[in-house]
């Protein structure tokens, strides 16, 4: 178990605190604020304990100059003044004389926001590729680091596993809820254990299929996905989604789990017609798997003991084609089938679907939970220490 903020006493204390503000901004206004509210139970936590708190956190990519200015935080900064009950203060840059000052001027219970981390990948990807001497300069300024950035925590970068490795550390609430949560799912060691894949591209995904179709008990494919695997079993497939480069990979797997994969048996074309997986025209794409396979699906997840989502059955965002990635998540909610949903637009359409409160977890790091379902060690959950 690692430490988490709950280990330490922060009494006069300076927090280095690492969160996700990586909020979408358009013309200097957030259209969606979740990320920051997020934070709060953390941030309030370390306030109101006496710390004096240094955030940072990045936003968008610094490849130039002029996203610099497109990528400031200072919207967020006013943001959070709003949310929080005590002084917020802002430094306009990531180094020198105007952030030292502030640091050494914070009291305890005030919070310092630092512009974007990522400032520092211009001219030098400094940030990004943790550059030892950023790492140094930012530590020097806390006693103690948290990582509640969980959507980073793939990322070895300065500003979270640079300065990690260099402070007494530990998880915020955020990161302890999603690594808690993914660490229970797979191995608590119920059965059976299904594991539902689909989104756009095999190739995507293929680490997250290699490391769960050992661990599972069924792997059920639908979205872009399947039509490498029907490709593979000679199916023609139309103009549907196809990743030429993985169709011997899907053959390798048909031929050596075929007890495990569950293919669809029809689907729903881009013209919206329900047509049985042999009836394909090569002008047609599908886009959504069929009403007979939602129920061969569903056969598999009432009984599941727990259920692992990852990627969209369909082109959910079309209505169209949402009825697939619909009737599972619906299934799995009136069964009260445990299941974490993985992957940023699995998690887009369970919000879209309103059934944001109806699972066990819906994890928010895209990028960093295909990562761990894919069997990789996260690198800012790595460096903090073992309680
Ligand atoms: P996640 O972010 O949950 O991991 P992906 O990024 O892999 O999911 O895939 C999501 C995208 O896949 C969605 O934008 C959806 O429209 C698309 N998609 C799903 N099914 C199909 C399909 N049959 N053809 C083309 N695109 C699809
Ligand atoms: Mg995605």
């Amino acid at each position: 178990m690692k430490k988490t903020l709950l280990d330490y006493e922060y009494s006069n204390k300076t927090v280095l605190l690492r969160c996700d503000f990586n909020v979408p901004i358009d013309n200097g206004v957030i259209t969606d604020d979740k990320r920051i509210v997020a934070s709060l139970k953390t941030i309030n936590y370390l306030i109101s304990n006496g710390a004096k708190l240094i955030i940072f956190s990045h936003l968008g990519k610094v490849k130039t100059e002029e996203d610099k200015l497109k990528n400031s935080l200072y919207p967020v900064y006013k943001r959070l003044e709003e949310l929080v009950n005590t002084k917020v203060y802002f430094s306009k840059v990531t180094r020198g004389e105007e952030l030292e000052k502030l640091a050494r001027n914070l009291k305890s219970g005030e919070i310092l926001l630092v512009e974007n981390t990522r400032y520092e990948d211009y001219p030098n990807k400094l940030e990004s590729d943790c550059d030892e001497e950023l790492s140094k300069y930012w530590a020097s300024f806390g006693d103690i680091f948290i990582n509640d950035a969980y959507g980073t925590c793939h990322r070895g970068h300065a500003s979270n596993v640079g300065i990690g490795k260099l402070l007494p550390n530990g998880v915020g609430y955020l990161v302890n809820e999603e690594v808690s949560k993914l660490d229970v799912i797979m191995n608590e060691g119920t059965y059976p254990f299904v594991v539902v894949m689909g989104g756009k591209k095999v190739s995507d995904k293929t680490l997250v299929i290699d490391n769960l179709i050992n661990k599972c008990t069924k792997i059920l494919i639908g979205g872009g996905m399947c039509f490498t695997f029907l490709k593979a079993k000679g199916y023609e497939i139309g103009k549907s989604v196809i990743d030429e480069d993985n169709l011997e990979y899907c053959k390798k797997l048909l031929d050596n789990y075929s007890d495990k994969i569950v293919l669809p048996i029809d689907i729903v074309t881009d013209q919206g017609i329900v047509k049985k997986v042999d009836d394909i025209m090569p002008s047609e794409a599908g886009f959504d798997i069929g009403p007979e396979t939602i129920e061969v699906f569903n056969v598999e997840l009432k009984v599941a003991k727990r259920v692992v989502i990852n990627g969209p059955m369909g082109v959910f965002e079309d209505e169209r084609f949402a009825n697939g990635t619909k009737e599972l998540l619906e299934c799995l909610k009136v069964n009260n089938i445990k299941t974490l949903i993985g992957g940023g637009d699995s998690a887009a359409a369970v919000n879209l679907f309103g059934y944001e409160n109806d699972f066990y977890h819906i994890s928010t790091g895209g990028g960093a939970t295909l990562e761990y379902l894919g069997g990789t060690k996260l690198p800012g959950i790595e460096v903090i220490s073992e309680k």
